[in-house]
């Protein structure tokens, strides 16, 4: 029986073929019960959540079982998987440094979960329609789930620039006020 990628790591030189046939090596189920992704270029397949949420919390993109540096990852019908970060987290210390992103950067992610989620909710419909099992059915709902929180985050966030862009015109139309009254 396999072990958890968390407690023993398959060493680089094993086999992929005899280690990787019909079970998700990060969570250990069969992939068979959820939707799945491969690594380009090892072809690695894993559940597609489970993936998204290790490469999530690692700064490097490697393939936890062969330790390829991962250059795409696609679904199964080969169509490439935007790499999702944990925008809360990003946004929370962006907001905390009070640090400004470009403003159309932060409305490109917003448009972008707003098609992500498009995507699952068909994506969700259709598996509902083939009587996929339950646990596919959350699996969908648990990505859209995400996206709705990086959603909110990006909102939020985009929030804090508009009222941080303010106050910066504010203070500079202050200071002008005194420039000119300095000079009379
Ligand atoms: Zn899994
Ligand atoms: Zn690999």
């Amino acid at each position: 029986m396999s072990t958890p990628i968390f407690a023993e790591f398959p060493s680089a030189n094993q086999q992929s073929d005899d280690i990787n046939v019909d079970t998700c090596r990060i969570c250990l189920e069969l992939l068979s019960m959820k939707r799945t992704a491969s690594h380009i270029p090892c072809n690695h397949k894993f559940h597609r959540t489970c993936v998204l949420k290790w490469l999530e919390s690692k700064n490097d993109m490697k393939c936890v079982l062969c330790n390829a540096s991962v250059s795409g990852t696609v679904d199964e019908g080969g169509t490439r998987i935007a790499r999702t970060y944990p925008f809360e987290l990003r946004n929370d210390e962006l907001m905390e440094k009070g640090t400004i992103c470009p403003v159309d950067h932060v409305q490109a992610n917003i448009t972008n979960c707003g098609y992500l989620t498009l995507g699952l909710n068909k994506e969700r419909n259709q598996a509902v329609k083939e009587s996929k099992n339950q646990e596919w059915i959350d699996d969908i709902e648990q990505e859209l789930e995400k996206i709705r929180r990086r959603s909110e985050a990006a909102e939020e966030y985009f929030q804090f620039i508009l009222e941080k862009k303010d106050e910066d015109d504010e203070d500079k139309s202050d200071s002008e006020e005194s420039t000119l009254e300095e000079e009379d």
